[in-house]
This record gives structure tokens, C-alpha cells and sequence, in this order.
């Protein structure tokens, strides 16, 4: 279903400039229409974020891209993602071969995630809890992706990343975010790199925004 939508996004993609091969033919085979709701799905193909309910959102297509491009997981690494949200950059992961753990604060999303991970037989970590504490038992990681806006990297998540490892975050305050990729070099020391404009939900936790 939707075959030649999804390869017209994938052309999009590409003429945008997301050139990792391995990544253009995840989200060729990745059925984005199975991560939203039923009224959704003919949208489902379109490059704009999508609602998946409790005012949360599916990410832009082009903004999954950017973000795994910067990340450039390889098979058999281990990649934490904070906002499971639809589950679709989880599975996108999961389809590049990626050794996948996911969190996600809302109880309602991560039990749709859950089901939609069992129905296509997807073999992803799922928790429900703060993302912005981590996953300490299972880190270092070689990649973390933050998939909602923060005020600052947080702390817990730069200790559970593996040296050489990358972290994706977008940073900045509610409306507008840059996306830092940080690189670890040493136990303390990041090298940092920027992609201006971007516009997430908002990370809330402890070491993100508060509720209110
Ligand atoms: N990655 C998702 C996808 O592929 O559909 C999109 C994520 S959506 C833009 C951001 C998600 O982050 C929301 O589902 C929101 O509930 C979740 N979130 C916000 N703060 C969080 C936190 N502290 N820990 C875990 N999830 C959080």
C-alpha cells in the first residue's frame, strides 16, 4: 500500500540533500501510514508532521532524516531514542539494523507504540519514564536521538553515551530549537555541531521543561 507515495518521498528526500543510502532505503521499506491514526493515513506520505494525539506529533519525515543523517547509526550499534511518539524513528532505526531502546513519558502513545512495534514484528526496547534521565542499565550508548526540544543537554544523557558516540538533540527554548550534534570525545569533552530552525514538542522532565 501507498508504494509510489513513499517513493515520491524518498525522491524528496534525496533532492534535499539526505544522501545516506542505507537510510533512504529504510524509509523506503518503512510503512510511515502504520504509525498514525486511521483519518491520518492518506497524509500519511505528505513531508509535514502529522498529529498522533495528546498534542503530541509525528516528526516531519524531512526532520527523521536530518537527525539520523547527523546520527549515522551503523548495524549493531546501540541507539537510545527520547519520544518514542508514533514509534516510526524507533522502526526506522530498527530497519537500518540498529540495536534500538526507546522511552516515552506518555502512558497512552507508549502503549500504542508497544502494539504497533508487536504488530510488525519489531524487536525495540520500550520504557515509560523521564527520557531525560536515560536508560542508565543499558548505556553506553553508541548514538542517543532526543526527539523532543530541550532547554540544555542533559547531564544523564551525556554520561550514557559511549565515547565516540553521537547525541542528536534539538536545544533551545519552547517554540524554536538548534539541532546540536555533540560527539564525545573524552569522558568530558564534546565537540559540538549545529543545523539551525527547528520546531519540537517539548522535552518535559527533570532535566528538560518542567510540566507547567
Ligand atoms: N520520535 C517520534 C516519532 O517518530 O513519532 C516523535 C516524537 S514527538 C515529536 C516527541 C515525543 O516526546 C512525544 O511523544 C512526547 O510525549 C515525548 N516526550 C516529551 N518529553 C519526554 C520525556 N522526558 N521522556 C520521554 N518522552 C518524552
Amino acid at each position: 500500500m501507498y508504494e509510489t507515495e513513499r517513493k515520491e518521498l524518498v525522491e524528496q528526500l534525496k533532492k534535499r540533500g539526505i544522501t545516506n543510502q542505507a537510510l533512504l532505503d529504510a524509509f523506503l521499506k518503512l510503512e510511515r501510514h502504520q504509525f498514525v491514526p486511521d483519518v491520518i493515513k492518506p497524509h500519511a506520505y505528505n513531508d509535514v508532521a502529522l498529529p498522533i494525539g495528546y498534542g503530541q506529533t509525528i516528526s516531519q519525515p524531512y526532520t527523521v532524516a536530518v537527525m539520523t543523517q547527523a546520527l549515522d547509526p551503523k548495524p549493531g550499534q546501540k541507539v537510545l531514542e527520547i519520544g518514542t511518539g508514533s514509534g516510526f524513528q524507533a522502526a526506522l532505526l530498527y530497519q537500518m539494523g540498529v540495536r534500538v531502546f526507546t522511552i516515552e513519558r506518555n502512558e497512552k502513545l507508549y502503549n500504542r507504540a508497544l502494539k504497533i512495534f508487536d504488530r510488525l514484528e519489531l524487536k525495540i526496547a520500550a520504557r515509560c519514564s523521564d527520557g531525560s534521565l536515560g536508560w542508565e542499565e543499558f548505556s553506553p550508548y553508541d548514538g542517543i536521538i532526543v526527539t523532543a526540544g530541550s532547554p540544555g543537554v542533559p547531564n544523564y544523557l551525556k554520561k550514557q553515551l559511549a565515547i565516540n558516540g553521537k547525541m542528536v538533540i534539538p536545544v533551545g527554548d519552547k517554540f524554536t530549537q538548534t539541532l546540536k550534534i555533540l560527539t564525545k570525545k573524552s569522558v568530558t569533552e564534546f565537540q559540538t555541531d549545529e543545523i539551525p530552525y527547528f520546531a519540537f514538542v517539548p522535552l518535559i522532565g527533570k532535566e528538560g521543561w518542567n510540566e507547567k
